[in-house]
């Protein structure tokens, strides 16, 4: 019996160790939607290479995001978790894209302009301009509805609709045009007080720090910069770290707001709090990691698994874009 279930589709970049970022932008949704929607993720090990060509690793990346994913809480046996070079038919649907998007309109792409000078690129590539039409691919070949990203990823579910609408106007309808779905934290800043955290800014908290490694990054993070000594009254709307507490410690704000403006919480006891919050909600994943990485086989059969599921959706989408393009 066909499921009524609507689809989630969303996936990352197998780029390194995941951070709080991601988990809060993007995972937390992934995982606490799994049972009202049908979930499929994708490790997108083809989208690493529009800024990293030289990555000789990507297959353990992929490999290393998955144990993130798994220990964090996603449910392999709900949700299929794949690798996109695997399937060939993102590769075959994005060349059918690329024709239903203007050169223009890519180049107008904030997220693209934002990753080019962040990462200084000087010439960018063919494939970054193409980055979300690959997306578009990857979202549309399953019928994603909803994709829970990040606020950084919402011009490229824009693009997604509109490529959507483009093909089922042109040829009959098809795709559905899929919503962005974002957490109450979906720009986590970094811990140098940089609008976003990322792994190419080596500004993060890894999901697998441990209890020190927290401790000694908190250290360092920015706060208010007025507030130089403990008594000093602070401001929480301009300090990182109240921003982290809001996450991590939502049932003391009120407490929290008081003691930073009167001046009676120091930042170090402040960070001291906020540390011991960040560890103990990572300590349960930090644990499940460790039974991952000690079963490693385990964690490629749940791929091989899901890799197999998928492209079952996958073939009968393109089976469908075919016939209606008159492709044979
Ligand atoms: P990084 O720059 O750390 O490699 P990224 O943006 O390249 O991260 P992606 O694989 O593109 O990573 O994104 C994975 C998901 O995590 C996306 O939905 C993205 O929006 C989300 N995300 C990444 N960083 C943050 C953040 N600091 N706050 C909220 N969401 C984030
Ligand atoms: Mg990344």
């Amino acid at each position: 019996m066909e499921s009524k279930k609507k689809r989630i589709l969303s996936g990352m970049r197998p780029t390194g160790k995941l951070h709080i970022g991601h988990y809060v932008g993007a995972l937390e949704n992934w995982i606490n939607l799994q049972q009202e929607y049908e979930n499929y993720h994708l490790i997108a090990d083809y989208h690493v290479l529009t800024t990293n060509l030289n990555s000789d690793s990507i297959y353990q990346d992929s490999i290393d995001m998955l144990i993130d994913w798994l220990a964090s809480g996603l449910d392999p046996v709900i949700s299929p978790m794949f690798r996109q070079s695997q399937i060939k038919e993102h590769t075959e649907l994005h060349l059918i894209f690329s024709m239903l998007v203007t050169v223009n309109r890519l180049e107008r792409n904030p997220t693209v302009k934002d990753q080019v000078r962040d990462l200084n690129i000087e010439n960018v590539i063919y494939g970054h301009l193409g980055y979300p039409v690959l997306q578009a691919a990857d979202i549309l070949l399953y019928k994603g509805d909803l994709v829970p990203v990040g606020e950084d990823q919402v011009p490229h579910i824009e693009i997604t609709r509109e490529i959507a609408r483009k093909f089922n106007n042109q040829y009959g309808v098809v795709f559905p045009e899929p919503e962005p779905k974002l957490t109450a934290f979906a720009r986590l800043s970094g811990l140098d007080g940089d609008a976003k955290m990322s792994k190419s800014l080596g500004n993060t908290i890894l999901l697998s720090d441990d209890e020190e490694t927290i401790k000694t990054k908190l250290k360092k993070a920015k706060t208010d910069p007025q507030k130089m000594r403990k008594n000093d009254p602070g401001r929480p709307e301009v300090c990182l770290v109240f921003s982290y507490h809001k996450k991590f410690t939502p049932n003391e704000i009120p407490e929290i707001e008081a003691g930073c403006r009167s001046g009676a919480l120091g930042c170090v006891d402040c960070k001291m709090k906020c540390s011991a919050n960040i560890s103990s909600f990572i300590s349960p994943i930090l644990e499940k990691r460790k039974y991952y990485e000690s079963h490693q086989d385990e964690v490629k059969n749940i791929l091989a698994d899901g890799e197999a599921r998928a492209k079952k959706v996958a073939q009968a989408t393109m089976q469908e874009v075919r016939e209606k393009m008159k492709l044979g």
